[in-house]
């Protein structure tokens, strides 16, 4: 009984030896410390490459003569990727944790874990008056766009959060699912009209190339480039650099600076696949389009760049036997893992980002580096998430 007791109460102090308030109270007093002394940046691009653990980026440096981007970055920390209620988290939690600082359940988009819409960083950031962006190769109400430009208690709601999304006043959109805009299945709305009526220039796959698009400047503008999910890399799919670089052009023209999502959407649908060349090829691609970023941040300044991933997809492995030539890899599982998920961060305000921490941190670590005042964090809106 007595032993019983004892083993009890040594249950009760690591259980209070690592409460969470305790853990986000000394990740804030590192966060002042570092910055202290550190310039501000004007903007910050955060780019998530979904499902890209370790293992997939070193796959990808082997198969490109053992060379990456990634290699330019000097701030390089990890995340710790547990949804509220999942050791796995799926894209909706992982992307939510970044957008709004909470943890909260799998399939949440921009709400918390009892379902209450919180305010993203996007539109903080558009609040304060920046411009602000989102460039994926998913579609646009995909779980980690939606969880920065949109409120709901489920990620596959895809026509509640097009509303949101139509509504959300970012300055650029571009991404698949046009579908969900003007052919709705649950009611007549047609909110691309809505979108050219509240200003925005928007065009589609029909009427361009997606690559070879050219974003206005000082009008809003949405491209689909898909009217469901746009296609892998393999099959033709390449305006995720010249898009990216073509909207921080357009959003770069402001004196108070602009806030900037980019996402490699299908990093984790060949992890989810089991198809080691389609990892391989959307990380090269998501490679590229870093390359191009760290040089405009190298030549701008003034510019924070954090890329991260919700999650490790697939239990990648490299096995014995591989060599250059010929990678042998092995998959775990078709679902998400939970291994620690490597953060890399460049320009003012990129020390803030080593270490190891919470997946919500980074949502701290950002509005800490811009000096977003402390009163403005988790805010929670009206009742959007619990419709
Ligand atoms: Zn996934």
């Amino acid at each position: 009984m007595r032993k019983i007791q004892v083993v009890a109460a040594i249950t009760m102090l690591l259980v209070f030896a690592c409460k969470p308030q305790e853990k986000i109270v000394i990740e804030k007093e590192i966060i002042q410390k570092e910055m202290a002394g550190h310039k501000k940046p004007k903007n910050v691009i955060f780019m998530v490459g979904d499902g890209m653990g370790l293992t997939q980026i070193t796959a990808a440096m082997i198969s490109n003569g053992y060379r990456l981007n990634f290699e330019r970055f000097h701030s390089v920390g990890f995340h710790k990727s547990y949804s509220y209620d999942d050791l796995i988290t799926d894209s909706a939690a992982g992307a939510t944790a970044f957008s709004i600082g909470e943890k909260s359940y799998n399939a949440a988009i921009g709400v918390n874990k009892d379902t209450v819409a919180i305010r993203t960083l996007t539109e903080e950031a558009i609040l304060q008056g920046y411009k602000t962006g989102v460039v994926v190769t998913s579609t646009i109400v995909h779980a980690t766009p939606a969880s920065f430009i949109a409120h709901n208690r489920h990620r596959n709601n895809y026509e509640e959060i097009a509303v949101d999304v139509a509504n959300c006043n970012a300055d650029i959109l571009i991404g698949g699912g046009k579908k969900y805009f003007d052919r709705r299945k649950s009611d007549e709305l047609n909110l691309v009209e809505k979108m050219k009526k509240d200003g925005y220039k928007v065009e589609s796959f029909l009427d361009i190339d997606p690559e070879k698009a050219t974003i206005p400047s000082g009008m809003k503008y949405a491209l689909f480039t898909a009217d469901d999910d746009p296609l892998p890399v393999a099959q033709g799919r390449t305006y995720l650099e010249p898009m990216t670089m073509a909207t921080i052009k357009a959003l770069d023209n402001t004196e108070k600076g602009f806030f900037l999502v980019v996402e490699g959407s299908q990093i984790d649908w060949g992890g989810h696949a089991n198809n080691k060349n389609y990892v391989i090829t959307e990380l090269l691609d998501f490679d590229k389009t870093i390359g191009k970023v760290l040089d405009y941040i190298d030549a701008n300044g003034e510019t924070l760049l954090v890329i991260t991933a919700d999650h490790e997809t697939g239990g990648m492995a490299i096995n014995p036997g591989s060599n250059s030539d010929s990678l042998s890899i092995s998959f775990a599982t078709t679902h998400h893992s939970g291994t620690l998920i490597p953060v890399f961060a460049a320009g003012p305000g990129a020390e803030l980002f080593q270490g190891i921490y919470e997946n919500t941190s980074i949502y701290d670590k950002i509005r800490k580096a811009l000096g977003w005042k402390e009163e403005n964090q988790r805010i929670i809106l009206d009742d959007r998430g619990t419709k």
